[in-house]
């Protein structure tokens, strides 16, 4: 019998993982990937003797409390990868050297908190009585959403009965709203931080249980070392991969995908096309804004997207080893990173947890300040290149400023810099306006993510971080999942994940 044909458009983390799937299950897919490696962000690049790494901060599903540490192993042996948990996750600190450690362990973070800040005593018993209730969640991630039936929907509310006070408690409040009940002034700002101003306390809540947990790890070797474990899997499962191929066209007829045409006029046909690359661009140049509906449109036109960054890295011929893992500190004067956005604080990200990404007796550092002003940045790239070279080389001198007073004796030994911008971003990813990882999840949103298919077009499907609202790895590899899952039963298949189970 004939396989199905499949089209993927990109090879990042999210079209890799759709791709092993649908070829355990029978499927024949080839992915088509603009840049010349896959996995997305999902990366790291070699910049002299360093190895700069982007994504990957921790990994859900790193150990077995989280039902994602099952999806991982249905694509590679999580036995080969070295995976750290630490004990402190990032710490917060004021202009007087005063701090507050955000630590991995509840009972820890607890007796810190209470320390640090008494007078929020009640507040601080009342969050770690919520995190030790949501110890014990996880999400439910067999089924695709779509494929659930009555009784699947029962499970899963019965599942949820002992965790639903909590949520009613968290669920409608953002990092900001909440941090302000905290009379203290550095948990204040932790709780900002967790993980983000706009973003709903609950998630930071339920990442912090995963610390706990020890399910968050680090993978030795960085992003992209992991990512091509992905890819490594997907090609052994037979899947084909066409690299520096740039999608142009989703080709249609009588409402029903047929394929991809590429920027160089090539075009390929399949039975089934997925795309896996930027959601805006798929829906709104691809296929030409045919395919929405006023739903759709609102969410686009309404909800919030991660910001793009300027994302710096430094390589300092120093071991900086009582710098901690993530610290948070105040700066002395913001540093304006373009006219429409400035920073009041900076996180110092201390990568020496892998001893593979510097060189012996080297650290490597690096910096995320975030911006929502793409247009800024790409007129600069296009019209003024002086300028834009100018004004990174600027951000790079104040931040190691900064580094310098907090650090002390830094900036002579300092041997690498990389400055990545909004426009970097775009570049690299195709992602709207430089957005490192899709939708903000926030109180809005909830834990509800967008459908996989297009309101009116047949053999179509979309997966990754535009579909999964909050991104992160974990959910573009359930998105992935859950889209071969709803072609295996469009075709009356039984979904297999199992990666022994190859059709040749
Ligand atoms: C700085 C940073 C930190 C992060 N930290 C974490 C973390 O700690 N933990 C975590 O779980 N997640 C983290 N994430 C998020 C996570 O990396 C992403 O959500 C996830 O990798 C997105 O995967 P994706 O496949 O959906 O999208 P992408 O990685 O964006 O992949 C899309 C792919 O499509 C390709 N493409 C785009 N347009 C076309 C076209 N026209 N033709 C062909 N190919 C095309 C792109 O080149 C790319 O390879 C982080 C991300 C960043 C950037």
């Amino acid at each position: 019998m004939d396989r199905k044909r499949i089209i993927i458009i990109g090879g990042g983390m999210a079209g890799l993982c759709a791709g092993a799937y649908l070829q355990m299950n029978g499927y024949d897919v080839t992915i088509f990937e603009k840049n010349s490696t896959a996995g997305g962000v999902c990366t790291s690049w070699k910049k002299g003797n360093y190895t700069i790494d982007l994504c990957i901060h921790w990994l859900v599903g790193s150990g077995p409390a989280s039902s994602f540490y099952e999806r991982w192993s249905e694509l590679i042996d999580l036995n080969e990868v070295k995976f750290v948990n630490r004990d402190e996750y990032f710490r917060v600190e004021d202009e007087h050297g005063n701090y507050i450690r955000v630590f991995s362990h509840i009972e820890r973070l607890e007796h810190e908190f209470l320390l640090r800040a008494p007078e929020d005593e009640d507040e601080i018993r009342m969050f770690t009585h919520g995190l030790r209730c949501l110890a014990t969640f996880d999400m439910q991630t067999e089924k695709a959403p779509e494929l659930a039936n009555l009784w699947d929907r029962l499970k899963s509310f019965i599942r949820l009965i002992p965790y639903l006070g909590t949520f009613q408690k968290y669920m409608n409040l953002t990092c900001r709203q909440y941090s302000e009940r905290f009379k203290n002034p550095l948990l204040k700002k932790v709780m900002q931080n967790l993980p983000g101003p706009d973003m709903g306390i609950i998630f930071g809540m339920i990442t912090l249980t995963w610390f706990h947990n020890k399910t968050a790890g680090y993978p030795i070797g960085g992003s992209l070392a992991f990512s091509e474990r992905i890819l490594e899997a997907y090609v052994q499962l037979g899947g084909k991969i066409v690299f520096n191929a740039d999608v142009h066209k989703i080709l249609t007829a009588n409402n029903t995908a047929l394929g991809i045409e590429l920027v160089n006029g090539q075009r390929h046909t399949a039975d089934y096309t997925i795309s896996a690359a930027d959601g805006h661009a798929t829906i709104f140049e691809m296929l030409e804004g045919r395919y929405t509906d006023a739903e759709l449109l609102k969410f686009y036109r309404t909800a919030k997207r991660f910001p793009s960054l300027i994302f710096i890295s430094i390589g300092v011929r120093r071991k900086l080893s009582r710098l901690p893992n993530m610290t948070l500190i105040p700066l002395p004067e913001p540093i304006i990173v373009d006219p429409e956005t400035s920073v009041n604080d900076l996180i110092i990200h201390t990568h020496n947890y892998d001893p593979t990404l510097a060189p012996a007796g080297s650290t490597l550092l690096t910096f995320m300040l975030e911006t929502y002003n793409y247009d800024y940045w790409n007129d600069l790239h296009r019209h003024d290149k002086r300028r834009y070279d100018n004004e990174k080389a600027r951000i790079l001198a104040e931040v190691i400023q900064v580094l310098e007073k907090r650090v002390g004796d830094v900036a002579r030994y300092v041997e690498m810099t990389d400055v990545a911008t909004p426009v970097s971003f775009r570049n690299f990813s195709g992602n709207w306006n430089g957005s490192f990882e899709g939708w903000l999840m926030t109180p809005e949103t909830g834990l509800k993510h967008l459908s996989h298919t297009l309101p009116g077009l047949q053999n179509f499907y979309m997966c990754g971080q535009w579909v999964a609202v909050g991104g992160g790895l974990p959910g573009v590899l359930l998105s992935g999942r859950d889209t071969a899952q709803i072609i295996c039963h469009k075709d009356g298949l039984r979904f297999e994940a199992d990666k022994t189970l190859v059709i040749a």
